[in-house]
């Protein structure tokens, strides 16, 4: 492994990852700062992130792509819940559209980087994936928009009697190329929108699909094409179609998420209902499909043409809901004394958690210890300068905060060279803030991370909100300045609170 020590490249804006996030924040840099000099680098030899990850049989999104998918770049293909080969394409327009192939640098993975306050820039510890070689680079911002989990290592628990089973176990994260399933009994563990979205591919060949679970989701199903969509975009063309039926699936969701926010009872009677009318006559839908929690209290799990139920009525897949007390030779015991006998299982049991690339920080010298820092308007940290951290909503479509942050930040940067201020740093003006987590969802992989990521604070600026209505106003409307952002200049490194 070499270092090389030669002076080190500089730019004002180092994006962390090529995926959606980090292509949309590219878009907005060439687009809103196209003097200010950028990379995107990415670990990778490719970009798309979780959508070029991700193989398993059946892989789609969950939310519409006319709000996951780019503001400026309206999405025309007929599948509104589109498969990951959609999306990928998609994103790699998107690239080639504004030029951002020369921008981003593949097999780069950022290590580590060490803000120094008297030189306002980060100098970042950059490895080659392919080499190991190691480099530098420094930066006058760091954009980190690399997702929020390992892509080396899915979650799985602890299963007793694991190493007796026979067949293959695999995790979704990584599905071998070529695994024979066709004809075959699979046992899915999991409830969540991974094992969802793979029981009924799976069943489209295999012998039998059970999904295992130990407590149901809900789970809705919906539309995999947009019918006024298509009408709204013959109507109006492709660019006016597009930001309507945005507008309205934007409002649906906000809608809905209200609506199970206020009637929390309600909205569980209802989607019962609606899963009664698409289950077997006599299915147990309260054991399999009536949750301990609140609808949307965890994400809600949507079925494209409820192809899920469609593939219990056919009888090609089932549900069990109870746990695991041993694996055996042939499948696994249940608590409750059932074997349940397989060829293959997959363990969908979801992700492991890593905020901001797995990168260490440095503030002059000091580590930077996420849970003590606090999140600012949702996308920088306390105490850390000149850093973002893109994370989106995890109640709507992920990119739709990160739309609005990547404006909030060109906005921010743009305000900064107007004034020739280099730094800008969130510190709250009341160290006794009382804190909570910075994501309230419930979801596993979050509650597990919790000690590992920022907080939020009990006042704006320092909330991380949930809801596109404010952060449309926090983001896009309201003024870039903040008594709480301090911002200054390098060479005298005097803050001045603008
Ligand atoms: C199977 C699946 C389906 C999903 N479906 C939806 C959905 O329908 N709707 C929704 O809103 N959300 C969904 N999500 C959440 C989803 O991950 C995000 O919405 C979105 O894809 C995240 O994009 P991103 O660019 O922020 O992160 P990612 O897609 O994770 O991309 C991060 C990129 O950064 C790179 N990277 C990470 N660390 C470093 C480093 N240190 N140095 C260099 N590069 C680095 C990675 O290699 C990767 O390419 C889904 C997630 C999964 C796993």
């Amino acid at each position: 492994m070499t270092t090389t020590h030669t002076p080190v490249e500089h730019l004002d804006v180092l994006v962390v990852g090529a995926g959606i996030s980090g292509i949309g924040a590219g878009r907005y840099l060439t687009t809103e700062l196209p003097r200010r000099s950028f990379a995107i680098l990415e670990a990778r030899e490719t970009s798309g992130g979780t959508w070029d990850l991700f193989r398993y049989p059946g892989i789609r999104s969950d939310s519409d792509l006319h709000t996951f998918g780019y503001e400026f770049k309206p999405w025309r293909d007929e599948q509104s819940i589109a498969d990951a080969p959609r999306i990928l394409a998609y994103l790699r327009e998107t690239i080639t559209e504004n030029g951002l192939d020369e921008r981003i640098r593949y097999s780069h993975r950022v290590l580590s980087a060490a803000w120094s306050t008297p030189e306002a820039r980060w100098l970042v510890e950059v490895e080659r994936t392919g080499t190991g070689e190691r480099l530098q680079l420094s930066a006058g911002w760091l954009f980190c928009a690399g997702g929020y989990y390992r892509y080396d290592e899915g979650f799985t628990p602890v299963f007793d009697g694991r190493e007796r089973f026979r067949g293959p176990i695999v995790h979704p994260q990584h599905w071998p190329e070529g695994l024979e399933y066709a004809g075959k009994r699979v046992l899915v563990i999991g409830s969540g929108a991974t094992a969802v979205t793979l029981v009924p591919a799976l069943a489209e060949t295999a012998g039998s699909v059970t999904m295992l679970q130990r407590t149901p989701s809900y789970v809705m199903p919906v539309p995999r094409t947009d019918v006024l969509a298509d009408r709204l975009r013959a109507w109006f063309g492709d660019e006016r179609g597009f930001a309507l039926t945005r507008r309205k699936n934007i409002a649906r969701g906000i809608g809905i998420w209200r609506f199970c926010q206020k009637y929390p009872r309600a909205a569980r009677k209802l989607i019962r209902w609606v899963n009664a009318r698409q289950l077997p006559e006599g299915y147990p839908v309260d054991e399999h499909f009536n949750p301990p929690y609140d609808p949307w209290d965890q994400r809600l799990c949507a079925v494209p043409d409820g192809d899920l139920f469609r593939a219990i009525r056919n009888g090609t897949a089932d549900v069990v809901t109870d746990r695991i007390a041993t694996f055996t030779e042939d499948g696994v015991l249940l608590e409750s004394g059932r074997e349940l006998q397989a060829d293959v299982v997959v363990t969908a049991t979801g992700l492991t958690v890593q905020a901001i690339g797995g990168i260490s920080l440095t503030v002059d010298g000091e580590p930077v210890h996420l849970p003590d820092t606090v999140t600012y308007k949702g996308m920088m940290l306390s105490g850390v300068p000149n850093f973002v951290i893109a994370i989106g909503y995890t109640n709507s479509s992920w990119t739709l905060k990160i739309g609005l942050l990547c404006e909030h930040f060109c906005r921010l940067l743009a305000q900064m060279d107007a004034h020739g201020y280099d730094v800008a740093r969130p510190e709250p003006s009341d160290p006794d803030m009382p804190t909570r987590p910075f994501l309230d969802f419930a979801a596993g992989y979050i509650r597990r991370a919790v000690d590992q990521l920022p907080r939020q604070g009990d006042r704006l600026p320092w909330l991380t909100s949930t809801s596109y209505s404010s952060d449309v106003k926090l983001l896009r409307a309201e003024s870039v300045t903040d008594p709480e952002l301090h911002l200054s200049r390098a060479a005298t490194a005097a803050a001045v609170t603008a």
